[in-house]
């Protein structure tokens, strides 16, 4: 197969970035079903956008700067606030609907870390009502080819050039390359690397580790948010809109405990405030089961009923009705700040290759604000569009040379699986019998969420890296069988390699900023005021 653009991904950055280069012929290949796999359509509580004419882009920019520890990249911010409420409208043009108000206009709620309720919903639903637009409009759009349960497996970048990729047939098994004038990776974060996250299955990171093997820059990737108030025990999210509405946090003696840690913004600090302050009072012996309350019952029941549906329902499902008792929620791994390195045209350093949306770093700094990251994917998918489709006009390539190395990519990554399956007749089976594919999945969340979650500290971070490191000796002697194996091997590479990276990162920042805490270096210090920027196992450090 050859396109001039190729995306890979199926939410809504990718959705986005396909309507705005679609004089070109596109192909979207998606691990799962476009438009119902990522976290897109699960999001929940809204999109931020300056609209009313009393708030202003200045104010937007500081709170999204301060939110994010001030390590953003003021451009990419300065490009997110001034073009969402145009992508807003263009949602609008494709067939997302937003609340409005009694006057016609269009609804906004408070969310956490804002100076003004800037927050545009539908309902509880918002991410579902927007790629319901993006899905109805790409359907009529003639040059778009969409390829489902087609994973992205590896780059194909010859002499620092992208030309595609490689996909594994998620249904089949096959291996096969898309050859494209343009890729764009638009493949979200890594939720998934964590056992207690508020991300789909498909967020295990490949983006950022296709990326990485190809010597593609990454920034802020120690920056992993959690967010405070997922389901106890499954991290299912309780969406921010929650705390919007006016949802209060209480410990287990009834307190309001809040107040003790941003005493001015309280449950609308920040995500990794009150995280850190949930995480606080479960450890200080003062949570419930596992978690806190959260409570939304002295809203009337109206409220709750339309503009929290999802949420109301989510918890009759496990029997409490949230209109008369408490949620107990606990802090949940939800979204990756770091990402590929980007510039103003989503862009990466290795030409043809853009990203956009979560996969990419640099605009939400050390903390994402809510509300900030459907934006984001609307936004920087344009970009990402445009660019690739200036990019495939300008471009020319020899599809011989590159079709043979391609081919001995295939060869390569075949017969690695080949040494893999657990077969009678495999010769290789008596040294690679050992290993179960979903206990070293298993074991690798576990490292992660005990040693490189909300809290931090050199020895964690140490004894993480030697696990991971034997975690790369074990998948050496893992047995595959059949196509979900081969899939979830594929994918516990990546998990590997983005864990390592991450720790890494998180070891050479020696100071707490954002989400990134560390009990060792408990202050913020403005000599790591700056980016960690990975490329080909070199971390270095750039200061702003
Ligand atoms: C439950 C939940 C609620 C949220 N609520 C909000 C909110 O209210 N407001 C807000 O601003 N943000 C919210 N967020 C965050 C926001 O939804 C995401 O950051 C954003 O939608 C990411 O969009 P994306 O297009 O970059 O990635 P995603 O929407 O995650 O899509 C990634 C796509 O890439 C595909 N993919 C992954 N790997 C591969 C591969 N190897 N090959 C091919 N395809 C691949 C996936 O299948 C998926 O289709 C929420 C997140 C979650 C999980």
């Amino acid at each position: 197969m050859i396109t001039d653009v190729l995306i890979i991904g199926g939410g809504g950055a990718a959705a986005r970035c396909a309507i705005e280069c679609s004089n070109k012929n596109v192909i979207i290949a998606v691990k799962g079903l476009f438009g119902k796999s990522g976290c897109t359509v699960m999001a929940e509580g809204g999109y931020n956008a300056v609209l009313n004419p009393e708030d202003d882009f200045k104010k937007h920019f500081e709170d999204t700067m301060k939110g994010g520890g001030y390590i953003n990249n003021p451009k990419l911010v300065e490009i997110l606030i001034k073009n969402a409420p145009k992508e807003l409208k263009n949602l609008e043009k494709f067939g997302s609907i937003f609340d409005r108000n009694d006057d016609g206009t269009i609804a906004q709620r408070p969310f956490g870390g804002q100076s003004f309720n800037r927050t545009c919903y539908s309902g509880d639903r918002t991410g579902h009502e927007l790629m319901a637009g993006l899905m109805e409009y790409i359907n009529k759009l003639e040059k778009v080819k969409i390829l489902e349960d087609t994973m992205a497996i590896k780059l194909i970048v010859k002499d620092n050039r992208c030309y595609g990729a490689l996909f594994l047939n998620m249904i089949t098994g096959d291996i096969f390359p898309i050859y494209a004038k343009s890729t764009v990776l638009a493949t979200g974060g890594a939720g998934q690397l964590y056992p207690i996250t508020s991300n789909p299955i498909q967020k295990v990171g490949d983006g950022f580790a296709m990326a990485y093997n190809e010597g593609v820059e990454l920034i802020d990737m120690e920056m992993v948010q959690f967010h405070p108030t997922g389901m106890v025990g499954t991290g299912v999210l309780v969406t921010e809109a929650v705390r919007g509405e006016g949802g209060i946090l209480y410990n287990k003696n009834k307190e309001r405990f809040m107040v003790n840690y941003d005493k001015d913004r309280m449950e609308l600090s920040t995500r990794d405030v009150v995280a850190k302050a949930i995480y606080n009072e479960i450890q200080e012996g003062r949570g419930v089961n596992g978690g806190v309350y959260l409570d939304v019952s002295h809203l009337d029941d109206e409220i709750i009923e339309e503009r929290l549906e999802t949420m109301f329902r989510q918890f009759m499902d496990i029997g409490v009705d949230i209109r008369r008792e408490p949620m107990i929620i606990a802090p949940t791994a939800h979204h990756s700040m770091g990402g590929v390195r980007i510039n103003e045209r989503c862009e990466t350093n290795i030409k043809g290759l853009f990203a956009c949306g979560e996969v990419a770093g640099g605009i939400h700094g050390a903390n994402r604000l809510g509300g900030n990251a459907l934006a984001d994917t609307q936004v920087f998918g344009a970009i990402a569009g445009r660019s690739a489709e200036e990019f495939a006009e300008a471009s020319e390539f020899n599809l011989k040379d590159i079709k043979e190395y391609a081919d001995k990519l295939i060869m390569d990554i075949k017969g690695d699986l080949a040494n893999k399956v657990d077969n009678e007749n495999n010769e290789n089976n008596k040294h690679n019998t050992k290993y179960n594919i979903f206990e070293l999945i298993n074991s690798l969340k576990g490292i992660m969420w005990d040693y490189v979650s909300i809290v931090r500290n050199e020895e964690g971070l140490k004894k993480a890296l030697l696990e991971i490191n034997d975690l790369k000796n074990k998948i050496e002697d893992v047995k595959i069988n059949g196509v979900i194996e081969i899939q979830k091997y594929l994918e516990l590479k990546n998990m590997i390699t983005v864990a390592e990276i991450i720790v890494k990162c998180a070891l050479e920042r020696k100071e707490s900023r954002g989400a990134h805490y560390r009990s060792d270096y408990p202050e913020t210090k403005d000599e790591w005021k700056g980016n960690l920027v990975v490329c080909k196992g070199n971390i270095k450090f750039v200061k702003l």
